[in-house]
């Protein structure tokens, strides 16, 4: 018999309710009908995990309630796997919620239908958000909330799923929930995610972080007090101080740039100051830098000029006195939440008095890109541009079967070859990529689908080292020629040395 382990009980309709702000009857009752219908609708599946599918759904509702969203949205959550999962039709949805819920229901079932395979599948995943988006943002954050599950269950996909599923969901939704604001869903996006999209380097970060974070604590809690004294001993007597550890994800990205040097990163902590208005923000700042002095270049007025995702904020960076330094965000209750919920929490609920500033910005930019995918029509063009920010270093290639491999940027079909195995980069004697042959200096980029040819009489040559970005083919190449020619890499290495 099955019993529901603690982190997979089903939160109950009260539970989700609870969560809206001033729920009126009617959104009451939708609510509570959405959550039995769906109990119904699924009472005989499980999930991979061997759970009832009812507990996936009903966790997807809570996601979207703690977001402040509508009745509406919160309904179609709970319903959002009833016409692909459990075959309820369309019609049967609109004649017992009526149309919006149906509308969005249908929506979210219309983006998880069509299967692709290698580029397309990428790429079309992607399209299927912006056309989704484009009609009712709701889809995309039911989506989203979704996601948000599937990832935090994704120990019990299959393994060979698994990394696709977690680069995809921070490669799109993560970045979707960055974008909308949504800082909250973007962590627990990245850190569910990043175990098995980069297992090496996540073990790799969770020792350095264990080794820092002790030290790091000690100061924080230090800093935390002195902080909270000389605030209130300026009259900032209702600043709220706290700190926390960075996530994970975020943390390795910043390692990367730092050539994964950890003495190169000192801020493992950020503290975060939360005061009642913007006045006080700046006089907090004020407050800080007369007693601790700041790192240059590293103060942040997103207040006066809020992030694109509406983010706002004062950021600095002090020194300690120990050597260390340590990150502190200053911001209102309301920009608080604002950076939790992003978008949603003005969408539905504009009355709470919050600023629409965020709203209309982000609205702008959905349209924006809307307008754009409807213009790019080539699909490599479409996915060019949307590597907008994070993953600028890194190349997501495919293999013919469309398994995932990522390269750091620049890198050349040798790297690829390496990166499948080191049988077939030793005997690498072609490459195609996007099914066209080309030379083996051939920068990758995103999207592309690489083959390799091999020849048993194929082997390294030392010009190949001229065109190679990751340090297994240098070793496989260098060990190679140090095989079959020593006088090959003393030359080579010479040659390093003089440039
Ligand atoms: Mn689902």
């Amino acid at each position: 018999m099955f019993t529901p382990k603690e982190n997979g009980q089903c939160p109950s309709v009260k539970e989700i309710i609870s969560l809206l702000k001033r729920p009126s009857k009617e959104d009451i009752a939708l609510i509570e009908k959405a959550y039995v219908f769906a109990e119904h609708a699924h009472k005989d599946q499980k999930r991979y995990s061997g759970e009832p599918y009812f507990i996936h759904v009903t966790h997807v509702g809570k996601n979207l309630a703690a977001v402040n969203v509508d009745a509406a949205t919160v309904a179609a959550g709970l319903l959002h796997d009833v016409i692909e999962d459990a075959g309820v039709k369309v019609e049967t949805l609109e004649h017992e919620f009526g149309k919006d819920v149906a509308g969005l229901v249908q929506g979210v079932t219309k983006m998880s239908k069509l299967k692709y395979h290698g580029v397309e599948r990428h790429v079309e995943s992607l399209r299927k958000f912006f056309i989704a988006m484009s009609k009712d943002i709701r889809v995309l954050l039911i989506k989203l909330a979704d996601r948000l599950h599937n990832i935090q269950t994704l120990e019990h996909v299959p393994e060979a799923s698994q990394r696709r599923i977690a680069l995809e969901t921070l490669e799109i939704h993560a970045r979707l929930a960055d974008r909308f604001g949504i800082s909250k869903w973007k962590s627990i996006l990245e850190d569910a995610a990043f175990p098995y999209a980069f297992p090496k380097e996540y073990k790799q970060v969770l020792t350095i972080i264990k080794n820092k974070r002790v030290a790091d604590e000690k100061y924080a809690e230090k800093i935390h007090r002195s902080l909270q004294k000389e605030l209130a001993e300026h009259g900032l007597k209702t600043a709220r101080v706290d700190y926390r550890v960075k996530n994970l994800f975020s943390f390795w990205k910043k390692l990367a740039r730092k050539e994964m040097d950890a003495g190169k990163i000192y801020d493992i902590l950020a503290m975060r100051i939360v005061v009642k208005t913007v006045e006080e923000c700046y006089r907090a700042l004020g407050i800080i830098h007369a007693h601790w002095r700041p790192v240059p270049g590293r103060i942040k007025d997103y207040i006066a000029a809020p992030k694109p995702n509406g983010y706002r904020s004062l950021h600095t960076t002090i020194f300690r006195g120990d050597g260390g330094v340590v990150e502190i965000q200053i911001l209102t209750e309301e920009m608080f939440t604002e950076a939790q919920y992003g978008i949603a929490a003005h969408l539905f609920y504009k009355e709470t008095g919050g600023s629409s500033g965020a709203v209309e910005k982000n609205t702008a930019w959905v349209k924006e890109l809307t307008r754009w995918q409807k213009e790019v029509a080539r699909s490599d063009e479409f996915l060019e541009h949307l590597h907008m920010d994070f993953f600028n270093n890194r190349v997501f290639v495919f293999t013919p079967n469309g398994d995932v491999i990522d390269l750091p940027e620049d890198s050349s079909p040798i790297d690829f070859a390496y990166a499948i195995h080191s049988d077939i980069g030793d005997h690498m004697a072609g490459a195609w990529v996007n099914e066209k042959l080309v030379t083996i200096e051939t920068k990758l980029r995103n999207g592309d689908v690489v083959e390799i040819d091999t020849k048993e009489s194929a082997h390294p040559k030392r010009k190949w080292l001229d065109y190679i970005k990751t340090s297994f083919a240098r070793h496989h190449i260098q060990a190679y020629l140090k095989k079959t020619n020593p006088a090959e890499i003393a030359a080579q290495e010479f040659l390093n040395k003089k440039r």
